[in-house]
């Protein structure tokens, strides 16, 4: 389908710049996460964009870590984010982190300082604040704003070289404290934080600003596209300033919409209150909305890509229904996953008139729906089977497709039978059905003559393999959670996760794999969870075969 649909915005710019010949009709663009979490859907978006334009145009993507902030970035994030990247299907060309330009960046300062364009100031934090003004009134100087350069200079070195506690003092661009744009009334660029650095360590106690960081290290890369979110709007002057003054390669700052996505939250600190609180299993919890937790339910690279895909690149905010996330993974795993039959809430059928004591091979193709079916796999049948308490009415109503007293039901890939009787324990609860089967009625060889509307999954007693199955909805209640009164997780779905101990599949199963959906037959598409042992298999609900959520 992306050969079918119109441009982008950003294509379109992209290829006014080649038709003009601009940056030698080189593409390079960027994804910059900053590791102090893992990826989330709104990235996947953000990663199909940038290297989704550079394949497009001949071009290369950098995966940049944006690892500006000492206190809250971890080597977990970043091994997260590369392994992410690589499973959405994207090569990068360089794996760079801003901290390898601190260098760099501190002879920028060092450059503006000298220019007359920055200048220490011994303010605290709420002084600055209060002499920011208001979008309406215009901030105030101080007396440190005209301090000369020389003595700028000193201070900004005494910073670096560790003389001042946190806070005593920033760097800050003197630009306009009347600009009707409030970053930039005199933004800052440096802060003092004696800080551990996951990379740098010790070495640096002032840390960079993102919007004194960002713009400068796509220049060092002489990106030519780098697109961002549409928070960055305001940034764009600043981005702009400090490449035309430090003289250094024109990157460009675009911006687009970026994705929200219905029943959760997406920013990485609400993610990561849900783990730290407990209220998931961890970011990859298959309930996240992040890139490892779809992964672990069951989402494939192709799903997620071809989401991104269909929600386009927008200039205005919207809010995305989950609904076409699903969509996208029933579209994929139905040509791609293979059909096995799975009894969650098991009951035992007895096949009275089948002989005691014999077994037979049956066969099921493994994917109807694509040419040839994939091949098909063996099903041993016998005399008693598990099927789906819900696939037995003793007294069927009307129009009740399923297996009743006196009335007939084709198991699938094997024979139609016929409910005899039932047996029941002391509080009348079901252990027991019992059946006739027609022999002549084998799937593919039926002679039978009798047509029957409804057709059941099964599991031979025998030949059975217990599993754990895990049953996902949405995380959360409504559909913003972040927009409601309160604490949004005052808003998380108490019916998340349903675990069912003790499911029956059949026997080929065994050998399923994570990572590698199947369809339960009628029951919707699973995978196997990285929690499963030889001794117990897991599965997870990857999403249910139709959009079975109902608005409360
Ligand atoms: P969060 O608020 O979730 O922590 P962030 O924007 O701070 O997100 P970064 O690691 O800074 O996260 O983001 C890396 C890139 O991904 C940025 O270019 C950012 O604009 C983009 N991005 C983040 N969230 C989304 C989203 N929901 N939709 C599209 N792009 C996004
Ligand atoms: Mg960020």
């Amino acid at each position: 389908m992306s050969e079918e649909r119109s441009l982008n915005f950003i294509e379109e710019i992209v290829e006014e710049d080649l038709a003009a010949g601009k940056n030698g009709g080189r593409v390079l663009t960027r994804f910059p996460p900053e590791p102090n979490g893992y990826l989330h859907i709104g990235h996947a978006k953000s990663i199909c964009l940038n290297f989704g334009l550079a394949k497009k145009y001949n071009g290369q993507t950098n995966l940049r870590f944006d690892d500006t902030n000492p206190v809250k970035e971890d080597v977990e994030y970043v091994d997260s984010i590369k392994e992410d990247v690589k499973w959405l299907g994207f090569e990068w060309a360089n794996e760079l982190y801003a901290s390898d330009y601190f260098d760099k960046l501190y002879e920028f300062a060092v450059a503006l300082i000298s220019k007359g364009l920055a200048y220490v100031d011994d303010s605290s934090a709420e002084e600055i604040a209060a002499q920011k003004g208001t979008p309406t009134e215009p901030g105030k100087g101080n007396e440190y704003r005209n301090r000369s350069v020389e003595e700028n200079l000193q201070l900004f070195a005494d910073m670096k070289d560790g003389k001042y506690p946190d806070g005593a003092k920033v760097l800050r661009a003197k630009i306009d404290l009347a600009s009707p744009n409030v970053l930039l009334r005199d933004p800052l660029m440096y802060r003092i934080k004696h800080a551990h650095h996951h990379r740098t360590g010790d070495k640096w106690c002032i840390y960079p600003m993102y919007d004194f960081a960002h713009g400068q290290s796509d220049a060092i890369e002489e990106i030519t596209h780098s697109i961002c979110t549409l928070e960055f709007v305001p940034h764009r002057a600043l981005y702009d300033l400090f490449i035309k003054e430090l003289e250094i390669f024109p990157s460009k700052q675009y911006e687009f919409a970026r994705l929200n996505l219905n029943y959760t939250v997406m920013s990485k600190r609400k993610l990561l209150q849900l783990v730290e609180d407990g209220f998931v299993d961890g970011w990859d919890d298959p309930r996240m909305p992040t890139i490892s937790g779809l992964r672990r339910r069951g989402y494939t690279p192709a799903s997620i890509r071809e989401f991104c895909e269909r929600i386009g690149v927008a200039k205005r905010e919207n809010m995305i229904d989950v609904g076409l996330l699903e969509f996208c993974i029933r579209e994929d795993l139905n040509k791609t996953a293979w059909r096995r039959m799975a009894v969650l809430d098991p009951v035992k059928l007895i096949i009275d008139n089948y002989p005691e004591g014999q077994t037979e091979v049956l066969h099921g193709e493994n994917n109807p729906e694509v040419e040839g079916g994939h091949g098909s796999r063996e099903i041993p049948f016998g005399r008693e089977l598990w099927i789906e308490r819900e696939d037995f009415m003793e007294v069927p109503p009307k129009k009740y497709f399923r297996l009743g007293i006196g009335t007939m039901v084709r198991l699938k890939n094997a024979y139609i039978v016929k409910g005899e009787s039932v047996v029941k324990d002391a509080d009348g609860n079901i252990t027991e059905i019992h059946c006739t089967y027609i022999p002549e009625s084998k799937s593919g060889n039926d002679t039978s003559g009798i047509n029957v509307k409804g057709t059941i999954h099964w599991i031979s007693t025998e030949h059975a393999k217990e599993a754990e199955v895990r049953m996902y909805d949405r995380l959360f209640q409504v559909e913003d959670p972040s927009n409601e009164d309160g604490d949004f997780k005052d808003y998380i779905n108490p019916n998340s996760l349903q675990i069912l101990e003790k499911a029956y599949i059949e026997p080929d199963l065994a050998n399923a794999v994570a990572g590698k959906p199947v369809q339960f037959i009628r029951k919707g598409y699973f995978t196997l969870d990285k929690n499963s042992t030889a001794d117990k298999l897991v599965f997870n609900r990857t999403v249910t075969l139709k959009d079975g959520w109902v608005k409360k």
